[in-house]
């Protein structure tokens, strides 16, 4: 059976002091709605972004308490089935994005979605390419906002947080407090221009713990990769953690020494950017899953 939570009272931080919206058990499946990163503000080209009510921006729906979730744990977070709206929305806003000093006005864009593309305008249309921008748990000190990516998850804007895949959480406050919100139709790795084809839908998703498996950061793995995030204020540093966080998660699984272990992950793993757009960036270090397979080791 699977639960519905509906959109409505969404929070706008990740905080342990939020009140949850609905409790479940470890192994059961919702099916969490969602406005976009606008709150859905923004529906026509004349909305304009500059007008926007920023309290009402990155909206997630949540939180969700996990019964016997505690510090310490993770929620491993499968996403069985994303479905978006049938309109997207991008936006661009003066001295915001990489070449924000160079975008002179604001601009509201509306984009169809039609057959499973995303129509950019009537000569360039492009695959959907869902993926959840933010997800994430309850931080143990601070409230973070939602547009804020960090050790909890949140606004981690990941092209691999799609269908099919499988996040791992840090669980950090008792119940977890599991939030998703900031879907997107598609969006390039670092989310140049600060936005992807935001849009509004509905992800299912089932939670379960691992119980007393502390790990630092988000990790996740798919049918073939798995892959550390990390965000910190630096790419230089968000990279440095992501494979530290790799090291440590499979240093002694694959009996290998430190500098045997760096050599084989400089061989065969990927340092991708998440994003660089948000008040924390976000990287992630990747390796082929055969890499576990032929030893049948867990990630996690
Ligand atoms: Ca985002
Ligand atoms: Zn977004």
């Amino acid at each position: 059976m699977t639960t519905y939570l509906a959109k409505h009272n969404p929070i706008y931080t990740f905080d342990q002091h939020h009140q949850p919206v609905l409790k479940i058990h470890s192994g059961e499946t919702v099916t969490i709605e969602t406005y976009d990163c606008f709150k859905n503000q923004l529906t026509s080209p004349t909305d304009r972004v500059d007008k926007l009510n920023w309290d009402q921006v990155n909206p997630a729906t949540g939180p969700i308490y996990v019964e016997d979730a505690c510090a310490g744990d993770v929620l491993k977070v499968t996403i069985d089935r994303m479905k978006l709206a049938d309109q997207g929305v991008m936006a661009v806003i003066p001295n915001s994005g990489v070449l924000g000093d160079q975008i002179k006005q604001p601009m509201t864009k509306i984009m169809p979605i039609k057959d499973d593309k995303v129509i950019f305008n009537e000569r360039i249309q492009f695959p959907l390419r869902p993926m959840i921008g933010v997800i994430g748990v309850a931080p143990k000190g601070e409230p973070i906002p939602c547009g804020t990516p960090d050790s909890h998850g949140g606004n981690m804007d990941n092209t691999m947080i799609t269908e099919g895949a499988i996040l791992y959480l840090p669980v950090q406050v008792e119940g977890g407090l599991f939030a998703l919100g900031d879907l997107h139709a598609a969006m390039g790795d670092g989310e140049i221009s600060v936005t992807g084809v935001e849009i509004a839908g509905e992800v299912t998703v089932t939670l379960e713990l691992i119980k007393a498996k502390p790990i630092n950061n988000p990790a996740l793995e798919n049918d073939q990769f798995i892959s550390t995030i990390a965000s910190a204020h630096t790419l230089d540093e968000a990279v440095q953690q992501s494979v530290q966080d790799m090291v440590s998660l499979l240093k002694d699984k694959l009996a290998l020494d430190f500098a045997t272990l760096t050599m084989l992950f400089s061989a065969i793993g990927q340092t991708e950017i998440c994003q660089v757009v948000d008040p924390l960036v976000t990287a992630r270090f990747v390796l082929p899953k055969w890499l576990l397979q032929q030893d049948n080791i867990d990630f996690i």
